[in-house]
């Protein structure tokens, strides 16, 4: 903890001293990685820093009413003018989906609180402890003595209440109730920003779910229960592939259940697979072996595969392989 404190007091330093700086985050990008890299954006402004904010898959719609969210470019811009590439809710070049490989170590602050990752930059914070990496945003702005507004408030609050399963996963620590109390004291509404999330479905969306739950199997003598979306569910309804990406929850939810797979088809011969667990199983190693990873809980990965089914068999292979017989 004391390390941690320290490396937050390290990158508040950092930050004081940059002037241009470029702020990225993971591809397919959540509530965190946008909020976060908000509400860092909004903070930094207000300390006088020239912030540029871009992701390689922009926003999705759930959260695109939060102020700042159409700011966020696609493209990468030209690197030449920023001091300080910040790598927000990922730490590795690669998560950001653009290509950075020719670009100096000592451009990038890496700022994240996934396990088994590397860390890339000049200063490196990973706070595994920490719920969302809005929450070190949030440290990092009170030791730059930033005025957190309910701008910067609300988007911090969505990363926090993202990652946490609107406070509910086992993530969901003291600490994060206090970050979120300054928040609310700062002007979020958290009425208003649990309508904005979960009240404001579209059609499409409710529709996709009723086709993704009626593909519900259970695997591995009922310990596994998976879903699958495929490009022609999505067409069927108008849906987009985001719209099913807390869907994994439903298999999830079911007794007994120590995994849920959410496969969802990309591309011909490519699926994304998001995994949680129930129990004290590490996804984050599984995820990881089938090239992705994520949090012990959470994880994901994309497969290449030459049909659903034989991705499923890939994924199954690796959660029977790391369930083991031992019952929990
Ligand atoms: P989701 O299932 O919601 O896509 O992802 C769950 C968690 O795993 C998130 O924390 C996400 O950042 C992480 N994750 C998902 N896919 C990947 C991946 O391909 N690589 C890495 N490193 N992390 C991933
Ligand atoms: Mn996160």
């Amino acid at each position: 903890m004391k390390t941690i404190k320290k490396t937050i007091a390290e990158v508040a330093r950092e930050l004081e001293g940059a002037a241009n700086i470029l702020i990225l985050s993971h591809e397919n990008p959540d509530g965190d990685a946008i909020g976060s890299s908000i509400g860092l954006a909004l903070g930094l402004r207000e300390f006088g820093k020239n912030v540029v904010l871009a992701n390689s898959t922009g926003v999705p719609e759930r959260i695109s009413w939060l102020e700042g969210a159409k700011e966020f470019v696609t493209q990468l811009p030209p690197l030449r003018g920023f001091d300080t590439i910040l790598l927000l809710d990922c730490a590795e070049r690669e998560r950001t989906g653009f290509d950075l490989s020719g670009v100096p170590e000592e451009r990038f602050i890496s700022i994240d609180h996934h396990p088994n990752t590397v860390g890339v930059g000049r200063k490196v914070l990973i706070d595994t402890q920490a719920a969302a990496t809005g929450e070190l945003v949030l440290e990092i702005l009170l030791e730059m003595a930033v005025r957190v507004d309910a701008k910067i408030a609300t988007a911090l609050y969505v990363a926090l209440h993202t990652d946490t399963g609107g406070f509910n996963y086992s993530n969901t620590s003291r600490m994060t109730h206090m970050s979120a109390s300054i928040l609310i004291d700062r002007g979020v509404d958290p009425a208003a920003v649990h309508k904005h999330l979960f009240g404001n479905e579209r059609f499409e969306r409710v529709a996709l779910l009723g086709k993704v739950l009626s593909t519900l199997t259970m695997e591995l003598d009922g310990r596994v229960a998976t879903c699958v979306v495929t490009m022609e569910m999505l067409d069927e309804v108008g849906a987009s592939p985001e719209d099913s990406d807390d869907f994994v929850n439903y298999p999830r939810s079911i007794r007994g259940v120590e995994v849920a797979a959410l496969l969802k088809e990309r591309e011909e011969g490519v699926f994304r697979v998001s995994l949680r667990a129930n129990t004290g199983v590490n996804l984050s190693l599984v995820a990881k072996k089938l090239g992705g990873g994520g949090h012990k809980k959470a994880a994901g990965a994309t497969i290449t595969a030459t049909s659903l089914e034989e991705a499923k068999k890939i994924i199954l292979a690796s959660l029977e392989e790391a369930l083991g017989g031992a019952a929990s």
